[in-house]
Order: structure tokens, then sequence, then C-alpha cells
């Protein structure tokens, strides 16, 4: 099946600084991924090359089979991009923007449109910047949504929104995903976000994708496990696919993904290990490990 979003060996530097470093992504059509990251990651510069907005340093990206470095504006307008704060005039009316916005795309459904201006419940003839933040992150979704495009980009749309405002963001971009066929790429800090409307987890750090899988055989064969020693000989050697290993006294804890029974048996049988205990995750724990993992190693 051909990548929506494919980047290759994909580099950005600003002076000495990676803000993306040997980026692999590959998104398919119909997919939800939702791009994880601490603050630095380099989620927004990936974001902004995928649009055109920033060009690579080396490496390659095609997003819907077009280079957006060399067709930013064909690829902007077949992508529905929700930015991080969004930049809409603020003097205008809800009515206003829509009709500006409007005019830029051929493809522009007057129906979706008032669909959602009914279904958000926001008031047309309201100023801009009269619209809480939540309802101006409402406007800039159905900015992106109007012109019917095959590829929904948001970044970390929900930063700044109180919690019940997220709560509705949320709500709605599930609604959409259930309504509309979409691939969608959205990157958050908020971990709950995600996991409401992601089918596929990527991880970052340091401009670096340490996972990319499907969520729930993420959160289900990743695993913390427990490991009693009983001599202190110093940390045994890591089993394959540890995230995170530590050791303190004779307890050994490990974060592993791609864990199994087999490994568990093969971990039982290493010298010097006592028991074995084994624990599920939240996705929220298994993020922050990926990160302590690649920080501490
Ligand atoms: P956040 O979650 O805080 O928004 P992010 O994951 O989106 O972070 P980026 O904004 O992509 O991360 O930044 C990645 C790195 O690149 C950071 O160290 C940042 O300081 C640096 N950076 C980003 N844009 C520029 C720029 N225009 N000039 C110089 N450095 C930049």
């Amino acid at each position: 099946m051909d990548a929506i979003i494919r980047t290759t060996s994909l580099c950005k530097a600003y002076g000495a600084q990676m803000a993306v470093d040997g980026l692999d992504l590959f998104i398919k059509p119909g997919a939800a991924v939702g791009l994880l990251g601490p603050n630095g990651a380099g989620k927004s510069t990936t974001i902004n090359m995928l649009l055109g907005l920033a060009s690579p340093t080396t490496g390659t990206v095609s997003v819907l089979g077009m280079d957006p470095a060399l067709e930013g504006a064909s690829v902007r307008q077949r992508v529905g991009y929700v930015p991080e704060r969004h930049h809409i005039y603020g003097w205008m009316t809800v009515e206003d923007v829509l009709g500006f916005t409007r005019s830029f795309y051929p493809t522009w459904n007057d129906t979706l449109c008032e669909d959602l201006v009914r279904q958000y419940a926001l008031p047309p003839g309201k100023k801009v910047k009269q619209l809480s933040q939540g309802m101006g992150t409402k406007l800039s979704l159905i900015l992106a949504l109007a012109h019917e495009p095959e590829l929904l980009i948001l970044d970390e749309p929900t930063t700044g929104l109180d919690p019940i405002a997220r709560d509705e963001f949320v709500e709605a971009v599930g609604h959409l995903l259930d309504r509309y066929e979409k691939t969608i790429l959205f990157s958050s800090h908020n971990l709950g976000d995600v996991e409401r409307i992601a089918d596929t987890i990527a991880i970052m750090d340091e401009g670096k994708l340490l996972a990319q899988r499907p969520k729930t055989e993420l959160i289900q064969s990743t695993k913390r496990i427990r490991v009693s020693l009983n001599k202190p000989n110093g940390k045994p050697e890591s089993p394959d696919e540890t995230i995170l290993s530590e050791l303190e006294g004779l307890e050994w804890s490990l974060t592993m993904s791609g864990w199994s029974p087999e490994k568990l048996a093969r971990l039982q049988q290493v010298e010097d290990v006592d028991s074995v205990q084994v624990s599920d995750m939240a996705l929220e724990d298994i993020f922050r490990d990926y990160i302590r993992g690649r920080r501490t190693a």
C-alpha cells in the first residue's frame, strides 16, 4: 500500500542543533497517528517539513505523492492543517473568516462547513478575537476540514485548552474520524488525547523516532518487569527490545517491548535471577520509559 506520508532519513539542522535527525516515517491511508514527544523533540519541525513550511537539510519527504519542498502550495491545498497557535485575523467575524478561506479552496464544501459550524455552536457574527480559546480551536478545525482534505495534520491543537474545551475538541475529532475516512497525524503532549484519537503511536525524542506501532500492539506488548536477583553481581545483560533497564540493590527493573512468554522463560533462566514479576503499562508510562531509556542509555 502506498504511504500518504513517507520520510526517509529526514534531517533538519538549525546551526549545530539537529531538530530532526534521520526520521523514517511511514503513514498509510486511513491511519490516525498520534505523534508523541517531549518539548523540543522535533514534532513541529517535522510537521513544517511535511507542509513545505520548512525545507529539509537532508533526506526526502513525500506527502500524497508530492515533495512539499517543491510543491508546498499543492500539498497545502490537499492537507487540512491545524497549527499549534491559530493565526486567524481577530477583527474578522467567524462568517468573514469562513468566506475568506473558502476563496482559496476550489474543493470547499459549503454543506460540510455549515454542518460543522452548527455542530460546534460557533456564533457566525462574532469576531474571532471574542471567541474563547476552545471556540477558536474549533474554528481552526473547520477551516482545516471544510475543503475536504485527504489528510489532516494537527500540531498540538489542545495546548492551552481547559479540560472541558479539550474534551469537546477531542470528541469533535473523534466524530470526524467516525464519519469520514481520513488520515490524521496529531502531535500532542497530552497522552489522554492521543490515546482517544490515535490508532497508531509514534514516539519522538531529540529528532529521532523511537517507536511507531499500532496503539493496542504497543500497549499489549510493552511490559514492566521486576526481577529480584539473589546476588549483587551488577546489572545483567539486558534482553533484546529492552527500552529501559535500572538496577537498585537486588531489584532489577526492565521495560521491554515485544514481550512474550518465551522471553519470560528465558529471563527466569538467567543466572542469579530469583523471581520475575510482569505488569501491564499505561501509555503514559510507556512513553515516559522510552524517553528515560534513551536519555539514560
Ligand atoms: P514542543 O512540544 O515544545 O512544541 P517540538 O517537539 O514541536 O516541541 P520543535 O519545535 O520541532 O519541537 O523543535 C525542535 C528543536 O529545534 C528545538 O530544540 C528547537 O529549539 C529547535 N528549533 C525549532 N525551530 C527552530 C528555528 N526556527 N530556529 C532554530 N531552532 C529551532
